[in-house]
C-alpha cells in the first residue's frame, strides 16, 4: 500500500465524503445500526469547518443494547473460552486487516480530528495494528503460578477476564488509545463495548468492521458513538459493566469514580492528563539535540498530548540560549492543510477547542508571561481550528498556564537554579504522567529520576518508548496502566484456587 500526493489525498477523501461512504452507525452484537432513537449528528471536518458524515447519537436505549450482546457472549464462552492460541491468531489477524485498511483509516483520523495525514498514515495506523498484534502475540505465551504452599496443598493462582469492559477513549489519538484498551482486553477474553469521543468516532466505527471480519464473534466486540453525558453516563452506572477503561480529562475520570460508587463498584481504571516537565540541565549533553525534542515533544500533534511537555524548565545558566534554540527548532512545526503529506501541524480538534486554546493564550499575557513565539489562530481562522506553536518565558509555576492542562500547542518555559529546585517546581503539579531531564551526569541522572513523581520518567530523550513498557499516571494522572503485559491487570481478575491433596 503506497502513500498518496497531496492532490491524491485530497481527491481520495473527496470521494470519500462526496459520496458519503463514510460509515456513522453503532456497531452492535455484529451489525452497524442506527441509535435507536433515529438521531444523528454532524461529524465536522476541524481543518475546513466541512459536514462529513452523520454520527448515530445513541443513549442509554442502545446501551443497554450494547451491554446485553457483551454480557450474553461473555457468558456463553463464544470468545472468553477460546483457547489462548485461536485469540492470538483472531488478534494477529484483526492486524492484518488494519494494515491492509491504512489508507482509509488514515484518511478518516485526519478528517474526523485534524492530525496530518503524514502522522495518521506511517505512524497512528501501523501503530495501532502493532498494539493489537502485540497484546494477541502475548496472549498465549503467560503462565499462570502456583503457590508455593505445604506438601498437602495444591494452590493455584490463575487470571480470569473480569466480564464486561466499557472503554470510553478520547479524540487525540482516536485509534490508537483505543487499541491500547481493547487489545489487552480483547486478548484476555474480556467482551468490549467501545465508546469513542463524539469529536473522533470514525475510526473506531470502522475498525469493528475489521474485527468482525478478523472472527471476533458477534457482541464481544461493540461500538457505540454518542455524547458523554448520555452513552458514558449509561455505561458508567450500568450494572452489568464489570470496568471501566478510560483515557481523558481529569473532570470527566473524577465522575467515572462516581458512576462506580453509585452502581456496582465496577473497575475503574483512568488515564487523565498531565502537564509534564521538562527538565534541561546546563550540563546537558547535547542542547541542540534537547531543543529539537523539546519542540517536538511539545508541539507533536498540535501539542493535543496528554504526556506532552509543557513545561519546560531551564537551568538558569543557560535560559537564553535554550530558548533561543528551542524557539528555533519550533518554527519547525507549521499550521498546514492537514491532507497535504508535507504538513506536520494540523488543525486542533474543532473550533471550541480552539477558542479554549487562545483563551489561555489569553491569561498567560495577562499573568504577566512573556511570548516568545505565536500567541495567535492561524490559516484560515474563520472556518479552520489551527493555532500556532506558542512559547511564554517569564512563567512562574503557579500561573495558570503552568498549572492547568491546555491540550494545545503552548509551552511554559520556567527557569531554575539548582537542583533541588528544579524537582521541586517539577513534582508541585496535581498531576504525574510524565517527566524528563537532560543531564551528561550518570548518577544525578539516577538520583533525580527516582525523585520525580511521574509514571514515566525520560533521560536526555522526551516521551521515548514502545510497547514493552506501561504507560499511566501517579496522582491525579489517574491509576493503572496502558501498554506492556502490566496493561493486563486491568482486564482481568486473579483467582485463588486452593486444592487440598
Ligand atoms: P476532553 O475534554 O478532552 O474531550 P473528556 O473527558 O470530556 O475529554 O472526554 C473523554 C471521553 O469521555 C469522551 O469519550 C467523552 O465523551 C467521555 N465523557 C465526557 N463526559 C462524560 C461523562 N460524564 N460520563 C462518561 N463519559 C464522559
Amino acid at each position: 500500500m503506497s502513500d498518496k500526493t497531496y492532490a491524491q489525498w485530497q481527491a481520495y477523501c473527496q470521494a470519500l465524503v462526496s459520496q458519503q461512504r463514510i460509515e456513522g452507525r453503532a456497531f452492535i452484537n455484529g451489525g452497524y445500526r442506527q441509535a435507536q432513537s433515529g438521531r444523528s449528528f454532524d461529524c465536522i471536518n476541524p481543518a475546513n469547518g466541512e459536514v462529513i458524515a452523520q454520527i448515530a447519537e445513541c443513549d442509554e436505549a442502545d446501551v443497554e443494547m450494547a451491554v446485553s450482546a457483551a454480557r450474553q457472549s461473555f457468558e456463553s464462552g463464544v470468545w472468553r473460552n477460546q483457547s489462548p492460541k485461536v485469540r492470538k491468531e483472531t488478534l494477529i489477524k484483526l492486524a492484518a486487516l488494519m494494515e491492509a485498511n491504512q489508507t482509509e483509516l488514515a484518511a478518516l483520523e485526519t478528517l474526523d480530528m485534524g492530525k496530518p495525514i503524514s502522522e495518521s498514515f506511517h505512524v497512528d495506523v501501523p501503530g495501532s495494528a502493532d498494539v493489537i498484534r502485540w497484546h494477541g502475540e502475548a496472549i498465549d505465551k503467560i503462565y499462570d503460578e502456583v503457590a508455593p504452599t505445604q506438601d498437602d496443598v495444591l494452590a493455584t493462582i490463575t487470571r480470569e477476564p473480569i466480564g464486561v469492559v466499557a472503554a470510553i477513549t478520547p479524540w487525540n489519538f482516536p485509534l490508537w488509545l483505543a487499541c491500547w484498551k481493547i487489545g489487552p482486553a480483547l486478548a484476555a477474553g474480556n467482551s468490549v463495548v467501545l465508546k469513542p469521543s463524539e469529536k473522533s468516532s470514525l475510526t473506531a466505527i470502522f475498525l469493528a468492521r475489521l474485527a468482525s471480519e478478523a472472527g471476533i464473534p458477534d457482541g464481544v466486540f461493540n461500538v457505540v458513538p454518542g455524547f458523554g453525558h448520555t452513552v458514558g453516563k449509561a455505561l458508567g452506572l450500568h450494572m452489568q459493566v464489570d470496568c471501566l477503561a478510560f483515557t481523558g480529562s481529569t473532570r470527566t475520570a473524577r465522575t467515572l469514580l462516581e458512576y462506580a460508587g453509585q452502581s456496582n463498584m465496577k473497575r475503574v481504571w483512568l488515564e487523565a492528563g498531565g502537564k509534564n516537565p521538562n527538565i534541561i540541565f546546563a550540563d546537558c549533553p547535547d542542547l541542540d539535540k534537547a531543543a529539537r525534542s523539546a519542540a517536538s515533544g511539545c508541539f507533536y500533534n498540535q501539542g493535543e498530548v496528554c504526556v506532552a511537555g509543557t513545561r519546560l524548565l531551564v537551568e538558569r545558566s543557560i535560559h537564553d540560549e535554550f530558548v533561543q534554540k528551542v524557539v528555533e527548532a519550533s518554527r519547525y512545526f507549521k499550521p498546514g492543510d492537514p491532507l497535504d503529506p508535507a504538513t506536520n501541524m494540523g488543525a486542533l480538534v474543532d473550533k471550541q477547542h480552539q477558542g479554549n486554546v487562545l483563551q489561555y493564550i489569553q491569561w498567560g499575557q495577562q499573568g504577566g508571561a512573556t511570548l516568545a513565539l505565536g500567541g495567535e489562530a492561524a490559516l484560515d481562522a474563520d472556518k479552520g481550528a489551527f493555532v500556532e506553536p506558542t512559547i511564554f518565558t517569564g512563567v512562574n509555576n503557579q500561573m495558570r498556564i503552568a498549572r492547568e492542562e491546555i491540550f494545545g500547542p503552548v509551552m511554559a518555559v520556567i527557569p531554575f537554579d539548582d537542583e533541588q529546585q528544579a524537582i521541586q517546581i517539577a513534582n508541585d503539579t496535581d498531576y504525574g504522567l510524565g517527566a524528563a531531564l537532560w543531564t551528561g551526569n550518570l548518577s544525578r541522572a539516577h538520583k533525580l529520576a527516582k525523585q520525580l513523581r511521574a509514571g514515566s520518567v525520560w533521560i536526555n530523550n522526551y516521551n521515548d518508548g514502545d510497547m514493552t513498557v506501561p504507560f499511566g499516571g501517579f496522582k491525579q494522572s489517574g491509576n493503572g496502566r496502558d501498554k506492556s503485559l502490566h496493561a493486563l491487570d486491568k482486564y482481568t481478575e486473579l483467582k485463588t484456587t486452593w486444592i487440598q491433596l
